[in-house]
């Protein structure tokens, strides 16, 4: 496999180095964790928002249709989108998702901190998983609470293709809609892990979405390791800078 030319041998070293050397690691991912796996982020290469607007089908911006105003106003407009763009029923975990996992079985990973709502993490076998935007695998009725796997919610689709709730409420998929409050135990949850980690690996995000951005914040060590495709406004602060894709890079590692 071709180096980045961005990314010197010292780099990786350094990498492997100090993910060896430490048993309080904490990883903070985003989107471009899981593009490695199929599924399109949003200001990638690839993403959702910078593909053109005929590309995309749709009127409006993909931020509208997932806001809570957008989902109460056009809920059948909201599930077609989620169903074309953000659900990926057949998406397996790539190599960054296990090697996360294997770290955490050997007593290093202390805690996976993700935006991301497509449970790959778990599927891969991480059990320390913080889920700061929800999961599409659960899901919900509005009207009496009853809770659905994904594979219920969408069995349940009314002929509109929303998943109705045998009450006649609307299914929802336990995720943060923009507009709507992150959970306070899981903004607790990472506030705790990030804080007290010695080595935290920020991989596959903008770091554009806040409030979760804003957690890297609360990392006090100076073992801050940026793994990202592209730049960031937070590359300055990083102690080590890696541009790559994620699964890549943490395969070459030695680790
Ligand atoms: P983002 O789309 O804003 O940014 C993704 C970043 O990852 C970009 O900087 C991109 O260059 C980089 N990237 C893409 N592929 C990469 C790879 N293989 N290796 C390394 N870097 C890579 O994503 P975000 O910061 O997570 O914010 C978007 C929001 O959208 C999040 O809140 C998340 O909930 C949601 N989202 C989730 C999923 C998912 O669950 N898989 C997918 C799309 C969006």
């Amino acid at each position: 496999m071709d180096m980045d030319p961005s990314e010197g041998k010292n780099d990786l070293h350094t990498l492997s180095r100090w993910i060896t050397g430490s048993d309080n690691i904490v990883f903070f991912g985003g989107a471009g964790v899981s593009t490695e796996s199929g599924i399109p982020d949003f200001r990638g290469a690839g993403g959702l928002y910078t593909a053109n607007e005929s590309a995309r089908g749709y009127e409006v911006s993909p931020e509208t249709i997932l806001s809570a105003s957008y989902f109460r106003r056009h809920p059948y407009r909201f599930f077609a989108f989620y169903r074309e763009k953000i659900l990926f029923l057949s998406a397996e975990p790539n190599s960054a998702h296990f090697i996360l996992a294997r770290l955490e079985s050997e007593g290093r990973m202390q805690a996976v901190v993700t935006q991301n709502i497509d449970g790959l993490h778990q599927k891969a076998g991480s059990r320390k998983v913080i889920e700061l935007h929800g999961s599409v695998r659960r899901n919900y009725c509005m009207s009496c609470a009853r809770r659905y796997s994904l594979d219920a919610a969408q069995a349940a689709q009314d002929a509109q293709g929303i998943p109705r709730c045998g009450c006649g409420g609307i299914i929802r998929p336990d995720v943060v809609l923009y507009g709507e409050d992150l959970s306070g135990e899981a903004i607790h949850a990472a506030t705790q892990a990030i804080s007290r980690a010695e080595v935290l690996i920020v991989g596959g995000t903008s770091l554009s979405v806040f409030p979760a951005a804003g957690l890297v914040d609360y990392y006090k060590g100076n073992r801050f390791i940026m793994i990202n495709e592209s730049s960031t406004s937070w590359d300055d602060r990083a102690d080590l800078r890696i541009t790559g894709r994620i699964g890549d890079v943490l395969s070459r590692a030695d680790i």
